[in-house]
C-alpha cells in the first residue's frame, strides 16, 4: 500500500517539509473536548485546546500540525501543494506519525496531532494512510491527547466511520464558499463530494449519543465534533454570502467550527487574483469572524448583520457596533430589565458579562459601577444602555454622533494601507491591513 511513501529521506526533513506545507490550514484551535487519559496510556485532552494558535480564552495551545503527504494528485490553483506545482514532496509512513507525536509529547512539545493531507493516489488510499497512523497510535502506542483528523472527501465511508472512532474532532475543507468557485478554482473537487463526509459525521455522531445514552462505555465517534475552513477573497463572494454559508453549514451540518482563512497567494495563476500592496485580505477575515460569534453565541442571524444591499462587512466598526448603530430604535436599553437576548445586543456586553447580569439584578439595581466590575466596556457601552434609567453622560442617541464616538475610542485598527480616519458611511467596502486576530468574547 505504502509504495510511494518515500523511505529515503530522513524524518526531520519530511518533517520540515510536511509541517511547512501544512501551514496554510487555519481549521485548529480549541476543540472543547475533556477527556481524561485512562491512565494506561501516553497524555490526556484537557478542554482549552490544541495547536500553535490562541484558544478561545486567549491561552497559547500547541498541537503538532502535519500534512501526511504534501504529493497530490489534485491542482487547486490557490494550494501550494497543487499536482502542477515543482516543489520537493515528501511523505510520512503511519509508523513516523506515531514516532512523531509520541516523542513530542514525551518532551511536551504538544497537546495533540492535526493530521491533514494531500491526496496521494486516490482518496481512498490516503483515508487508508491516515486511520492506519491513527489506530497505530492509539492502539499500539496508547495515545489518548487529542486528535484532529481531515476526513478525505470522496474515500470510502466505511474508512472514514472507522477513523471517526479515533480522532477527536474531523473536519472537511469547504475550500470556497460556492459551487462555481470551486469549479474555478478547484476543478477537481465538487461541493456534492465534500458535504458526503459532513453529513456522514453527522449522522454517525448523532447515533453515537444515543449508543452513549444507552451503554456508557459505548467508543466515542468525534467526540468534539466537526469544523471546516473556507478561503475568504480568493473569489468574488461578498461577506453576505459567506457569512450565509457559514450559517446554513451550522445549521444543516451541526458543525461546531468555520473556519476562515485569508487568501495568500503562493502560486501565480491567471483565475487568482492580484492582491495589491495591503496584502491577504485579514481585517476581512477578522470581521468574519466576529460576525461568526454573533451567530454562534449571540443569536444574530446573517440577514441582520448584511443583506444584499449592504453585502460586506465595514472594516472600521465591529459587525455588532454596525447592527447597533443601524437599529437605534432598540436603544437605550435598561440594564436592569432586559432580557438576555437584548442584552447580547448592546456593544460593550459580552455574553458572559450578560448572564453576570442577569444573575446579579436578581439581588439589587445594579448601577454603572457595577456593570464595569461584570465586565461590561463601558466606553462601548454607555451609548446604548440605562441604569436605573439615566444614562452615564448625556449623549445623543444619533448615528453619526454615535459612529464619530465609538472611533474616537480606538477600536484597534491596524495600521498601513493608506487609511485615515473619516466620518464614514457604514458598509464602506474599503480594504486594508490588519492583523489577525480571533476568540475572545465580542463585546
Ligand atoms: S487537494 Fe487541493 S488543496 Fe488539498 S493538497 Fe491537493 S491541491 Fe492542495
Amino acid at each position: 500500500m505504502t509504495e510511494r511513501v518515500q523511505k529515503e529521506m530522513s524524518l526531520y526533513e519530511k518533517l520540515n517539509i510536511l509541517s511547512d506545507a501544512a501551514k496554510y490550514d487555519v481549521a485548529c484551535t480549541s476543540s472543547g473536548v475533556d477527556r481524561k487519559g485512562d491512565g494506561t496510556g501516553m497524555g490526556n485532552c484537557s478542554k482549552s485546546g490544541i495547536c500553535h494558535s490562541f484558544s478561545a480564552d486567549g491561552r497559547c495551545i500547541s498541537l503538532l500540525k502535519i500534512l501526511f503527504t504534501n504529493e497530490c494528485i489534485y491542482d487547486c490553483k490557490y494550494c501550494i501543494n497543487r499536482s502542477s506545482n515543482d516543489v520537493v514532496r515528501a511523505s510520512f509512513t503511519p509508523e513516523e506519525i506515531c514516532e512523531l507525536t509520541m516523542e513530542f509529547y514525551r518532551r511536551n512539545y504538544i497537546e495533540g496531532l492535526f493530521l491533514s493531507s494531500g491526496i496521494l493516489k486516490s482518496p481512498d488510499y490516503t483515508m487508508e494512510l491516515i486511520y492506519s497512523a491513527l489506530y497505530k497510535l492509539r492502539r499500539e502506542y496508547n495515545f489518548q491527547g487529542y486528535i484532529h483528523v481531515k476526513a478525505i472527501p470522496g474515500a470510502d465511508e466505511r474508512l472514514i466511520r472507522l477513523t471517526g472512532f479515533l480522532a477527536d474532532r474531523m473536519s472537511v475543507n469547504i475550500e470556497l464558499p460556492t459551487a462555481e468557485s470551486l469549479r474555478l478554482l478547484a476543478p477537481h473537487k465538487s461541493r456534492k463530494n465534500i458535504l458526503k463526509p459532513m453529513r456522514l459525521v453527522q449522522e454517525r455522531t448523532k447515533e453515537n449519543r444515543q449508543e452513549i445514552t444507552m451503554y456508557k462505555y459505548a467508543p466515542r465517534f468525534v467526540p468534539a465534533g466537526q469544523s471546516t475552513q473556507m478561503i475568504i477573497g480568493a473569489t468574488p463572494e461578498t461577506d453576505y454570502q459567506i457569512l450565509s454559508v457559514a450559517e446554513a453549514l451550522y445549521k444543516k451540518f451541526d458543525l461546531k467550527r468555520v473556519f476562515y482563512s485569508a487568501f495568500v497567494p503562493v502560486n501565480r495563476d491567471c483565475a487568482l487574483p492580484v492582491l495589491k500592496e495591503e496584502g491577504p485580505p485579514l481585517l476581512r477575515e477578522h470581521r468574519l469572524y466576529q460576525a461568526d460569534w454573533l451567530l454562534r453565541y449571540y443569536h444574530f442571524e446573517a440577514n441582520e448583520l448584511l443583506d444584499e444591499n449592504n453585502p460586506n462587512f465595514n472594516v472600521l466598526l465591529d459587525p455588532k457596533c454596525c447592527w447597533a448603530l443601524k437599529h437605534l430604535e432598540c436603544f437605550p436599553v435598561e440594564v436592569n430589565r432586559a432580557d438576555y437576548r437584548m442584552l447580547l445586543r448592546v456593544p460593550g456586553i459580552g455574553y458572559k458579562s450578560a448572564s453576570r447580569i442577569v444573575k446579579a439584578r436578581r439581588l439589587g439595581k445594579l448601577n454603572f459601577d457595577d456593570l464595569k466590575k461584570m465586565g461590561v466596556v463601558l466606553k462601548r457601552a454607555v451609548y446604548f444602555i440605562t441604569c436605573d434609567g439615566k444614562m452615564m453622560y448625556p449623549v445623543r442617541i444619533e448615528e453619526d454622533y454615535i459612529t464619530r464616538n465609538l472611533l474616537n475610542t480606538g477600536e484597534r485598527i491596524p495600521e498601513g494601507g493608506g487609511m485615515t480616519y473619516r466620518q464614514l458611511t457604514l458598509f464602506d467596502d474599503m480594504n486594508m491591513q490588519s492583523v489577525h486576530s480571533e476568540g475572545s468574547e465580542l463585546l
